[in-house]
């Protein structure tokens, strides 16, 4: 049975680095009617907050990836203290001193004798005198797992064959000195008790999958199978780093993303399938392969997705978005003609707003000098509302018998002088929705 698991520090807004991870979780999850956990990792109570747990249950729900059940990392402290007694008793677990500074101090030492920074087990030659003398004096010390210096091997999702030397990295720390728990233990303890079997994060954490692999063995659960992802960088290239708090699922859901325009692009982004815009999940569970996916970066650009939100918006019918073009304001009678019209000329739903104020309140005309008297002319003979499919064409073969002028010349100046703009929907649908016509010339 498989399970996959998403699992945020509740301490901000999810972006579309994390979406990534969720969505590629999910979608192994549900590509194999396994289970999917939403997990909250939080074991800092400084910086987790409550707010943000409700966030991102919010921004999950509004893209549709639902999970199946969710579980909290404060709620199974006792659970990483069992497994810690466990570490402890099999001589994998050591208590050290160093305050960051003597640390920082050391790592400096060796990268100027060209060694790399790893961490010299220092602690394990203490007498159990030195230690008390040391607890004494700063407290309780971190609890740092005692790595096999071998080599750790697996076969990575995306990166192939990924081999790692356990000398070449510090002792993890897995409890700090004030008893919280950090992540790597919490992590590991609950793959293994929740029977994840796969597990898909960004390559930022290839270092720890090679220390939780250890920790894993060591306490005698199954090694899930792991894929890395590369992280997403900007258009260019860039670090993303610093501007994924711009790129928050709610902020992107505020400026009028579609979710399947999301899940569209990130389910494909990065792989070597072409992104293909998919009305429905199903089409994603079923197209997706993580196997598909590259390790080297993967450009991400925001502006993308408004394509293929406009696409997508094109291709819904009424029904669909009937509560959306209601709640800005179109009369109920007016809604699907409303909607037929409108939805080749929008990128995002918030367009419909501005659509629907021309429509109701009439736009500020636009008329070219040299058409003046014409436009004048042609609204003398156009006939009083309401209008229905025909009233354009009827209104402008009589302004063209009257005028003398076709084609261009005689649709052009009409349609800016109704609405302002030279593009826009088709007028012999749009004329029927003007309920207020400025343009007398
Ligand atoms: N809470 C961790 C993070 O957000 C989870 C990483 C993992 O998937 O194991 O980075």
């Amino acid at each position: 049975m498989t399970v996959t698991r998403f699992a945020p520090s509740p301490t901000g807004y999810i972006h579309v680095g994390n979406l990534r991870t969720a969505l590629m979780n999910f979608l192994i999850a549900r590509k194999e009617s396994g289970t999917f956990i939403l997990r909250i990792d939080d074991t800092d109570p400084e910086r987790s907050k409550e707010e943000y747990v409700d966030a991102i249950k919010q921004d999950l729900e509004w893209l549709g990836l639902t999970w199946d059940r969710v579980e909290r990392q404060s709620a199974r402290l006792d659970r990483y203290a069992a497994a810690a007694d466990k570490l402890r008793d099999m001589g994998r677990f050591y208590e050290a001193f160093e305050t960051p500074t003597e640390l920082d101090l050391k790592r400096k030492k060796q990268l100027n004798m060209g060694k790399p920074p790893v961490y010299d087990r220092a602690a394990l030659s203490l007498s159990e005198a030195e230690q008390e003398a040391l607890r004494a004096e700063r407290g309780a010390g971190v609890w740092r797992f005692k790595l096999n210096q071998e080599r750790i091997e697996w076969t990575d999702g995306i990166l192939g064959d990924v081999s790692i030397d356990a000398a070449s990295v510090s002792d993890p720390v897995l409890i700090r000195g004030d008893g919280q728990v950090l992540y790597t233990l919490a992590s590991v303890v609950d793959d293994t008790e929740m029977g994840v079997t796969h597990v898909v994060r960004g390559s930022d954490h290839v270092t720890n999958t090679a220390t939780q692999i250890q920790i894993i063995e060591a306490l005698g659960g199954n090694v899930p199978r792991f894929a890395h992802h590369s992280l997403l960088t900007g258009p260019q290239g860039e670090s993303l780093s610093k501007r994924l708090g711009t790129l928050s699922l709610r902020d992107l859901r505020a400026a009028g993303v579609e979710p399947m325009a999301l899940l569209s692009l990130m389910a494909r982004l990065g792989s070597a399938d072409p992104i293909e815009l998919r009305s429905e999940m199903e089409q994603l569970i079923e197209g997706f392969d993580i196997e598909r996916f590259g390790a080297a970066p993967t450009k991400f650009d925001s502006n993308d997705l408004y394509p293929l939100t406009a696409r997508h918006l094109q291709s819904l019918p009424f029904e669909a978005v009937e509560e959306h073009v209601r709640a800005t304001g179109v009369p109920a009678d007016l809604g699907p003609l409303f909607w037929e019209v409108t939805r080749e000329n929008i990128t995002t739903l918030r367009d419909l707003e501005a659509w629907w104020l021309m429509c109701r309140d009439g736009a500020q005309p636009v008329i070219e000098d040299e058409d003046r008297e014409f436009v004048a002319e042609a609204m003398a003979l156009l006939p009083e509302g309401p209008y229905d499919r025909d009233s354009w064409g009827s209104w402008t073969t009589a302004v063209k018998d009257a005028t003398g002028r076709k084609g261009r010349a005689l649709f052009m100046p009409l349609r800016k002088a109704l609405t302002g703009q030279a593009h826009g929907p088709d007028m012999n649908k749009l004329l029927p929705l003007l309920q207020n016509i400025r343009a007398k010339g």
